[in-house]
């Protein structure tokens, strides 16, 4: 939760220009590397603010928390699987 990413999306409702060089943001479909606990996710077609002269990204919080579902869903499933049960 620490993450720049995170602290950015808070912003993004009120982002117009780049926080980093000020330029122009354009909304866009992008393929988006999302690290969290377990490992990187790697989506396409995620939405996002995109800075049009330094390409930094904005998510937003709402595009986050269902990446968040996604993956929680994902992992769900993995954990529901058989675990090698550890020696005693
Ligand atoms: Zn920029």
């Amino acid at each position: 939760m620490t993450e720049r990413l995170i602290k950015n999306t808070a912003q993004v409702s009120d982002v117009v220009y780049c926080d980093f060089c000020g330029g122009d943001m354009k909304p866009e479909k992008v393929t988006m590397r999302y690290f969290r606990k377990g490992g990187a996710h790697l989506f396409r077609n995620v939405e996002a603010e995109v800075c049009q002269k330094c390409g930094e990204k904005y998510y937003h919080a709402h595009t986050l928390a269902d990446l968040d579902r996604k993956i929680k869903l994902q992992s769900e499933r993995a954990f529901s699987s058989p675990v090698a049960a550890k020696p005693a």
